[in-house]
């Protein structure tokens, strides 16, 4: 017998998706229905009689006789949990649910579920959400099939323009989709089925939908096999009484209590005993203190709480068998496999990348590769004080961590504060990048203005024969600045390339200035200079500008003013003239 397939619901926040998950595990379309559903660690079974009761006649149009037991949804929506479900090349989800907000369309995080679905091929189907919101929709049975019926004309034709803006926004990830009800093959197309989270409408076809696809295409997928018990670690958490213990989801074989448990770490493949497996405790027993209760085995599709004699350094997302003595080294083979396609590309320089799994942390490599940002360490975990240590004495744009779902330690962020080294954080991915990018930008443009001001600005000035305060030693002298701006500390030349003297300071009504821009009149002084000897009352004057100078100015020319360009041009002329080579140095 096949086992239910592993779902997943993802879409952008707000989408519904929660509710979506709430409505399917406690709603009025499960409530009293034979065999409700169980709740597991970290998952949900609706079993398959309960789904053929809520979709009744429905399942008929899919000629199809469900042999699966159920479906397995997933508790955490999102795509940072669909990515903890990872394995070599794809998921163990199965099949996903892809929400839309059936207003808002396609949206970034929809965009980003999408990649994410494609790269791992997971099928999905589309949950067209919140189709009450179109204005004069009646709801009139908890099946979208039935409703549609009593829909007039024009809430009809809303409903198609919606579909079809739905449809070609889809078009351009190559996606063909239509409404579940007009689909010939379902190889072909992804269904679309317009929901109501709200009011429970469309959620028997969705349940229907999924359980006809799995059924009917993912046979394999869902064929169980003898032997080791195989899973992935959907989250760890620190248990009262149970020290760490870890959340799995089990896909294949049998996870027994007496087999030895094979799991990763960032140093690797380790092993440990397990001490226990756990399910939820039936809500009727839970008592304050025993949430859980043991069980001997664990058979698939089934989510499971471990508790082990030392699960230190186990990682969210990372690859579990349960061995026997006879299959141990196969077992730590495989989890040694998998773990290997998780190696990511780093480099001696760059950021530090942390992520809550070790799926989140291959689809955040992802795109961090695309983005081009050298990364050079990529972890699983929270960020840490060792982090930051790590990155504080990299290149000014390298000093940053990128953070994908997870948070910091206490420590971490009292040091952030005191070393500014940002973190930037966020549940979407691409958030996190283009606020690196952001403040990547600023911070070279700030890097660059800051070298523009230790270089010799292009600047012609005219030097004013009435305004002679001192003949040499300096010599000072009242100028205006004609073209460009006139900074202190630089050489002046004559029009013909003669060196006049250096400009120690320059004041402005008794005071010392660092800038005088074009136009304004200021007294230099210059030293090395003699009026009537070095230059004449009244001659311009030219910044000279070195061949360092001239070679960060021309990588910082889009901040030089059109003034200066021009300016930098008349000076460069009458350089060549002296010497053609005085570029290259
Ligand atoms: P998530 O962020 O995708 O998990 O979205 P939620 O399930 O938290 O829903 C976001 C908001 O949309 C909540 O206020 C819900 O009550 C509302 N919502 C969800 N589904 C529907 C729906 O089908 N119709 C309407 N009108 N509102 C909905």
């Amino acid at each position: 017998m096949p086992r239910q397939p592993i779902l997943s619901v993802l879409g952008h926040v707000d989408s519904g998706k929660t509710t979506i998950l709430d409505e399917i595990r406690e709603s009025r379309i499960v409530e009293g229905e034979a065999g409700g559903i169980t709740q597991m660690i970290g998952a949900t079974e609706v079993p398959i009689n309960t789904v053929e009761k809520v979709c009744g006649g429905l399942l008929d149009s899919l000629e199809t006789e469900l042999t699966i037991p159920g479906l397995l949804f997933i508790d955490t929506p999102g795509h940072a949990a669909f990515s903890s479900l990872r394995k070599r090349g794809g998921s163990i989800s199965d099949i996903a649910v892809l929400v839309i907000d059936i207003q808002e369309g396609v949206q970034p995080q929809t965009e980003e579920a999408i990649k994410i679905l494609q790269e791992s091929e997971t099928p999905f189907v589309v949950a067209l959400n919140k189709v009450d919101t179109i204005p004069g929709w009646q709801n009139e049975d908890t099946c979208f099939t039935v409703n549609i019926k009593s829909q007039s004309d024009k809430v009809q034709q809303k409903l198609d323009e919606k579909i079809y803006e739905v449809m070609g926004e889809l078009n351009e990830y190559d996606i063909v989709a239509d409404r579940f009800d007009r689909i010939d093959s379902f190889q072909e197309k992804v269904a679309m089925v317009p929901t109501s989270a709200m009011t429970g409408e469309g959620l028997p076809e969705l349940l229907m939908v999924l359980a006809g696809l799995s059924q009917n295409y993912l046979a394999d997928r869902l064929e169980i096999h003898e032997g080791m018990g195989k899973g992935t670690v959907l989250e760890v958490s620190e248990q009262k009484g149970l020290g760490t213990t870890l959340d799995a989801i089990i896909y294949d074989g049998t996870a027994k209590k007496e087999d030895i448990l094979v799991y990763g770490t960032s140093e690797g493949v380790k092993t440990t005993k397990i001490r226990a497996l756990l399910e939820p405790r039936p809500l009727e027993e839970i008592r304050l203190d025993k949430q859980y209760q043991e069980v001997d085995q664990i058979k698939p599709a089934a989510g499971v709480k471990i508790s082990g004699q030392d699960l230190k350094g186990v990682m969210s997302g990372s690859p579990i068998r349960t061995a026997s003595k006879e299959n141990l080294k196969e077992a730590k083979e495989e989890v040694r496999n998998e773990l290997e396609t998780t190696e990511f590309q780093t480099t001696t320089e760059g950021v530090v990348v942390k992520a809550d799994s070790l799926g989140s942390l291959e689809a955040m490599m992802r795109e961090v590769e695309k983005a081009e940002i050298p990364v050079q360490k990529a972890e699983v975990g929270k960020v840490t004080k060792g982090d930051l240590i790590e990155v504080e004495n990299e290149e000014p744009e390298h000093q940053a961590i990128l953070a994908f779902n997870t948070g910091m330690t206490d420590q971490t962020a009292e040091m952030e504060q005191e070393k500014d080294i940002p973190i930037f954080s966020s549940q979407v991915i691409y958030e996190i990048i283009d606020n690196y990018q952001t403040w990547k930008n600023q911070l070279q443009e700030e890097q660059r203005e800051k070298a523009l001001k230790a270089v010799t600005r292009p600047a012609e000035i005219r030097t004013m024969p009435q305004h002679v305060f001192r003949q040499s030693d300096p010599a000072v002298i009242g100028v205006k600045v004609e073209k460009g701006a006139l900074t202190p500390g630089c050489t002046l030349m004559s029009k013909n390339g003669e060196k006049i003297g250096t400009l120690e300071s320059i004041q402005e009504d008794g005071e010392s200035i660092e800038e005088a821009p074009k136009g304004t009149q200021v007294a230099a002084s210059i030293r090395g200079a003699t009026i009537g000897r070095t230059f004449e009352k009244g001659d311009h004057l030219l910044t000279d500008i070195t061949t360092k100078d001239y070679q960060r100015l021309q990588e910082l020319e889009d901040l030089l003013s059109a003034g200066e360009k021009q300016v930098l041009k008349e000076i460069v002329e009458i350089k060549d003239e002296k010497n053609p080579h005085w570029k290259i140095g």
